[in-house]
């Protein structure tokens, strides 16, 4: 399954929110004609933004990516690995047992998580030097890795309340940041996988437009 073949579409026909890839030519549900002709302007579709984004193509950001695999295969099991990108455009900062790892492919397919506004300008200048020097610390050596303490959030985080400390800004507890910051993107993310799956196994996602809209998928 590739996502960035088909974007999901939503549109509101005779009480529904009906998600699916294109528009059909008559309602799922009801069967009337959805011609644009006679197609009234709330029923007109939206796009549903895709939560997934090329890592190596963003800067001044905290990725997120599953392990192994892809998000598709392995939705469950991305609490712990995630990462700090910088530097050359496309080179994704993490840490494993291998130490700081400089990844110029692999993250293809990750949640963005940006930390710095876009007017930060002597942030953003520097970030990259930032990056590597604390990345060339021995706080970063692969023997100091440790599965649960000392892993890839850990290092995220400490790059995070460094940055965080230049500007005189409180510092970000482990479940401050997985809360305020991580949860929210990647709860959305996997609300688009199931969202993805369901149409294209059946076409469409059909529910309530009474529903409210975060049980709806968007
Ligand atoms: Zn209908």
């Amino acid at each position: 399954m590739d996502m960035d073949k088909a974007g999901v579409i939503k549109f509101r026909h005779c009480g529904k929110h009906i998600y699916c890839f294109f528009v059909p030519e008559y309602c799922p549900v009801c069967r009337e004609s959805l011609s644009s002709r006679t197609r009234r302007l709330e029923e007109a579709p939206v796009s549903i933004p895709n939560p997934f984004i090329n890592g190596h193509k963003v800067t001044s950001s905290f990725l997120v990516k599953p392990t192994k695999g892809t998000f598709l295969r392995n939705m469950h099991s991305f609490t712990v690995p995630l990462c700090v990108w910088g530097f050359l455009p496309g080179v994704v900062y993490n840490y494993n047992e291998a130490g700081v790892c400089r990844d110029e492919h692999g993250w293809e397919q990750s949640v963005s998580i940006p930390l710095v506004q876009p007017d930060m300008y002597s942030l953003i200048n520097q970030w990259d030097r930032y990056l590597e020097q604390f990345s060339s610390t021995d706080m970063w050596d692969p023997q100091r890795y440790e599965e649960h303490e000392h892993n890839c959030y850990t290092y995220a985080l400490t790059f995070i309340n460094c940055l965080l400390a230049t500007q005189g800004k409180r510092q970000l507890t482990k479940s401050d940041f997985t809360e305020k910051f991580v949860l929210p993107r990647t709860r959305r993310a996997s609300r688009y996988i199931t969202l993805y799956q369901e149409i294209s196994h059946k076409s469409f996602y059909i529910v309530d437009s009474s529903q409210r809209e975060e049980d709806s998928y968007v």
